[in-house]
Formats: C-alpha cells, structure tokens, sequence
C-alpha cells in the first residue's frame, strides 16, 4: 500500500488533505481491494497512558478473550489509578469539584456500542458503558439515568476526587479570578507541584485486533478539568471519541472533544482507511480537515491559522497495521504488537513551536 511519509505530507499540506479527500470520496474499497486477511492480529494501541493497558489487554487476547473484554480490562487499570488525573478515579473534576466521568465501547463483531456521559460516583465508567450495550437497548445513559442503571447493576458508589485532585481544582478556583471571594495562599511548594496539571486534560483509549481479525475499542475519561457541569466530550459518542468497523479498522481519540464531536473524527479515520489510507494517513487526513475547519472559528486557531488545541487519532486497520496521529508535534502513543509494548512517536500535522499554544485556550 501506498505510505506518505509524514515529511511529505506535512510539506504538501493543506492542498493534499483536499484533494486526496475529494479524489477518493467516491469509492469504498471492499475488504479483498484493502487486502485485509483475517487473522492479522493480534495488535493492542492506546494513547501514551495506556502503556500497562496494552499489555494487559495483549495478555487477555492471547489466552482466548474476547478483544472488548481485554482492551476493557486494560483500561480499567487506568480508571482504578488514583495517579492518573485524567480518567476515572483520581481524574480532575468539574468547576463545582465534583469528577464527572464519560466512556464508550464498540464490539466489532456484532457493530453493537454502549456508553455513559457525565457518571459521577462510579470508578469504571467503561465496564458500565458495556452494560449499556448488551443489557438496554440504547446506546447511550447519561447523568442520574446512568448512575442508577449502574447501581441496579451492582456498581457501588464511592467518592472519585483524591485529595490530590482536591487540591489542584481548589488552586483553579483561587486562582480563576481576582474578582471574587476566593483567595490563593502564598506561594508555597505545594501550589507550584499543582501548577502544570491547572490546565491539564487527557483521557485513555485502547482499540485491539485479536488473531481472528475481530476489532473492539474503549475510549474513558473524566473529560475537560473544572468544565462546565453536564459538559459531555467526546469520550462517549460513537463516531467521535471512538468507532469501529469490523471490516475495516477501528480508531479513537484523545485531545480536545468538541473539536472532534462536531467533525465525527474517529468515523472519518475508519472511512479513510476504508478509502484505502494506512492507519497513520487516515489518522493525518482526519487531522488536516479538523484543521480546516477550525480556520471558521478564529478564537481556535493561531496567527497563522493552525488550531490552539491538541488533539490525537490511534488506529488499526484489519490487517493489524496500526498508526497514530496529533495535532502537534512531540506526543507519544502505546502499542503493543505481539512482540512487545512500546511507546511510539505520533506523526504529526504542525511541529511545536515557541509561537504555538496548543493547551491554554482563552476567548
Ligand atoms: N477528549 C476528552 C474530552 O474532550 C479530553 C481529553 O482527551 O483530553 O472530554
């Protein structure tokens, strides 16, 4: 198959993304035409904190689980990690401090997906998003609809915010504004520790090929640090945060959700790679549109015109061939390949400079 390298791509840019967008957006390619055998796999991707996820969702495969099952099972040790301030317990919470959590699954074998948005309480929002999809006949639970089906269930509710997380959200509050009642303490170790995660966000997806070619993905996360309450990303739409097509690939996202809710990003990966582009292409393409469409909302994009945010594509096709793109330069993604789990550079569409500001967006 034909393979851009990411130097290519990066110089022809903007005018490649269109043209190869338009020149193959009339045919899709059938499984024989991409040369996709069954039983390519098995191959494990996450984004950079899933490295012990791969691997554990890797063990599981090999011993006979069903994909969904193990890239589940890998995530949760994200989920269960106090460390971890992105997702799950420990994950940063919401301007009213309280952890808000959001996920979605999709099996490939059955094209079945279930998820959850804005779950409080809840450690393994995943494990409930699964629920979702095999014991209900929605596709998606929100809020105090979802809690209670997680209670029905058996889940048990516990308090999701570490003191840690505590702290970092207290920092934010005081620090919001010099106009309200809310005072910062003076400048201590303490308050400089916190200092790098007051705009930090992230979330953890996993996607999986077993060695029958069957594909399945997870995408969880506590979304954006100190949001709006109620705020949903894009962890937990189908086509967004996550999307899987067991004749195809499969692809999930990490970074900035609305950019991507509003574009269906990772169903443009899956359709790429359908269109026949190798997993780290359809990641870039997919990238390049965001791109050009974020140049109709000047707040979101740079002098030159490239979007203030971050934002990451991981993907497999079925063939077991995997990829990873971003935004920006300098991120990583996990994979473990059947040989090993390793960290990989992402390629990548804008290299970081001292003029990009990829994390703090202001009006
Ligand atoms: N995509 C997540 C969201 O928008 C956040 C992240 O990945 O950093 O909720």
């Amino acid at each position: 198959m034909h393979r851009v390298s990411r130097r290519n791509f990066l110089k022809t840019g903007v005018s490649l993304s269109a043209a190869t967008f338009l020149a193959g957006g009339n045919k899709i390619l059938s499984r024989s035409q991409i040369g996709a055998p069954a039983g390519a796999g098995p191959c494990v991707v996450a984004s950079n904190n899933g490295l012990e996820a791969v691997e554990k969702a890797m063990n599981m495969i090999r011993s006979g689980s069903d994909p969904l099952d193990a890239v589940i099972a890998g995530v949760n040790l994200v989920e269960e990690d106090p460390e971890d301030m992105s997702v799950g317990y420990g994950g940063l919470p919401n301007e009213e401090g309280v952890v808000e959590l959001d996920a979605s699954v999709m099996h490939g074998p059955t094209h079945n997906a279930g998820a959850v948005a804005s779950l409080r309480n809840i450690k393994t929002p995943s494990r409930v998003a699964k629920l979702v999809m095999e014991r209900t006949d929605h596709a998606l639970l929100v809020g105090e609809g979802a809690l209670k089906f997680a209670l029905a269930h058996g889940f048990k509710e516990e308090n999701l915010l570490t003191d840690k997380a505590r702290q970092i959200w207290l920092r934010w509050k005081e620090t919001l504004s010099e106009r309200d009642n809310w005072f910062p303490p003076k400048m201590d170790k303490l308050a400089e520790e916190l200092e790098p995660y007051i705009s930090s966000y992230g979330t953890v997806n996993c996607i999986a090929i077993d060695s029958a070619g069957n594909l399945a993905g997870v995408t969880t996360t506590s979304g954006l640090a100190f949001k709006i309450p109620g705020r949903v990303g894009d962890s937990p739409i189908i086509g967004a945060g996550l999307y899987v097509d067991n004749d195809i690939g499969a692809a999930g996202s990490t970074g900035r959700g609305e950019a991507n809710i509003i574009t269906c990003g990772s169903h443009m990966v899956v359709n790429f790679m359908g269109l026949g582009s190798s997993p780290e292409e359809a990641c870039l393409k997919a990238l390049q549109k965001i791109a050009e469409k974020t140049r109709l909302q000047p707040h979101l994009v740079d002098d030159e015109g490239r979007p203030r945010f971050g934002l990451s594509f991981y993907a497999i096709n079925k063939k077991g061939q995997y990829g990873s793109g971003s935004m920006w330069s300098g991120s990583t993604f996990a994979v473990h390949d059947g040989n090993e789990k390793k960290l990989k550079e992402t390629a990548y569409l804008f290299k970081r400079d001292k003029n990009s500001r990829a994390t703090r967006l202001r009006r």
